[in-house]
């Protein structure tokens, strides 16, 4: 669906997709294992675009419904994966998460199920780092490597899991998928500083009206 000429949400792959046509095209999460072909479908039959247009695939975080196509999309595009540097070796499967257990747990379970392959990401992203015309900001709290990407030219952020929005308020996710606290919430005062005016999230829908205010009223709750 098209969110700004430039900006598209690609639907159904569980966690939200992003793609940014920029001078190149850029995506944001790969949804859970198997999702590739509906992210290449709607580049194709809708943008009109092929698998190699994609030349940079950006992880908000390490989680799997987020990386889970990640390693059939690098082999089919050959595009150069960034993720916050201190997530790139969970993302390899190098280093263990710092989730509770029975995240791992559930993780470990859906990549036996599914045949998960680990990759590592080609870039370490750190705070202030370009993508495309988006900026890196860190945003710890979900997982300790979270990341928003901002664009002060058309207001949009793609916050990842930090905030979610189910069509009627701004939330967070449930307290069992909080890493730490006190990290979330200055996260989502930093993401609420830039008065963002399209909030773009991992799961849930967009929000492009009364953006910041509604971030404002979720932060305040916190
Ligand atoms: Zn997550």
């Amino acid at each position: 669906m098209e969110i700004l000429s430039d900006v598209h949400w690609i639907e159904g792959v569980t966690a939200n997709t992003y793609l940014i046509l920029g001078d190149q095209t850029t995506l944001i999460d790969t949804g859970t294992p198997g999702k590739q072909e509906n992210i290449l479908n709607y580049l194709q039959n809708v943008l009109k675009g092929k698998p190699e247009d994609i030349k940079t695939i950006v992880l908000t975080h390490h989680h799997m419904d987020h990386t889970g196509s990640l390693y059939e999309l690098k082999k089919i595009t050959n595009a150069e994966v960034a993720a916050y540097k201190d997530d790139v070796d969970i993302i390899s499967g190098e280093k263990p998460s710092s989730d509770p257990i029975y995240m791992r747990f559930v993780s470990r379970l859906m990549a036996t199920f599914t045949s998960y392959k680990f990759i590592k990401p080609d870039i370490g992203l750190q705070e202030n780092d370009m993508v495309d015309n988006y900026r890196v900001i860190h945003t710890p709290g979900h997982t300790p490597g979270s990341i928003a990407l901002y664009n002060s030219d058309n207001g949009v952020i793609f916050v990842g899991d930090t905030l979610t929005y189910d069509g009627n308020k701004v939330g967070g996710l449930p307290s069992f998928l909080i890493n730490d606290r006190e990290a979330l919430k200055k996260s989502v005062k930093k993401i609420s500083d830039f008065n963002p005016r399209i909030m773009l999230s991992g799961h849930g829908k967009p929000l492009i009206e009364d953006t910041s205010e509604m971030i404002k009223d979720f932060y305040n709750t916190l």
